[in-house]
């Protein structure tokens, strides 16, 4: 299934959760034209837990090692927004976007094995983890330059584990021209790996996010850009930068 969120467009409705079936948007009650909703984020995430440096590539490009263990740092739920939404620049000299494959919870968990991981995962989407380059060289736990209000584009929709599995390819584009063009082939740390981790530490909740990471490719963003991180079988996630 193609899960996601949405209002109808023009109404001042009541988001709604909905499953995509071609070109219409289906809920218990209703059938609609895509064309007639904006989609939001497609889950309301407790915590979005991100993985640092999980593609040797990538971890080379910025000058850093590739970690033994994984790296974690937290985004706030008040970043995320979701597909077409603007993301809106802090006052900062340089912001990246970072593609990255978001594995979405589908059940409270805690102290899940790697083997066992995949019963606990609803499904992927897309996630760009809009990254202020500069801030994270002097704000060491990298709350502000992670953290900040549209900083966690998520969307356009879940596709359920189901109907889905990796490797993943992972892009980005930028006003139409690539940037970044990986594999989740090359991860570091695998998924089972990075739940288990996670859950050994904190209880995860159904809709919350694990962002594995991003790719080599890594680029500024500027205002007027239009940036698309797209993950081959499920989607687009575009948004303008503002
Ligand atoms: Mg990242």
């Amino acid at each position: 299934m193609r899960l996601l969120r949405f209002v109808e467009k023009g109404s001042h409705s009541e988001a709604r959760n909905g499953r995509l079936e071609g070109e219409m948007v289906v809920t218990a009650d209703s059938s609609l034209p895509l064309a007639s909703v904006d989609l939001l984020a497609p889950c309301i995430p407790t915590k979005i837990v991100c993985v640092g440096r999980n593609y040797a590539a990538h971890a080379k490009e910025l000058g850093n090692e590739v970690p033994t263990r994984p790296l974690l740092f937290f985004k706030p739920p008040s970043a995320v927004i979701g597909p077409e939404e603007e993301i809106v620049l802090p006052n900062s000299p340089l912001i990246h976007h970072e593609a990255e494959l978001a594995v979405v919870i589908g059940k409270r968990c805690r102290n899940v094995h790697a083997e066992q991981a995949m019963d606990v995962v609803l499904g992927y989407t897309c996630m760009n983890d809009v990254s202020d380059r500069d801030a994270q060289k002097w704000d060491t736990n990298w709350v502000r330059a992670k953290g900040f209000d549209t900083s966690a584009p998520l969307g356009p929709v879940i596709v359920t584990k189901e109907e889905i599995e990796g490797p993943f390819h992972v892009m980005t584009r930028v006003n139409g021209e690539t940037r970044q063009d990986g594999s989740t082939s090359d991860f570091i740390f695998p998924i089972g790996t990075l739940i288990a981790e996670v859950s050994s530490y904190m209880t995860l909740e159904e809709g919350d996010i694990i962002a594995t990471g991003t790719p080599a490719g890594v680029g500024p963003l500027v205002a007027g850009d239009i940036v698309e991180v797209e993950i081959e079988g499920i989607g687009i996630l575009r948004n303008r930068v503002r």
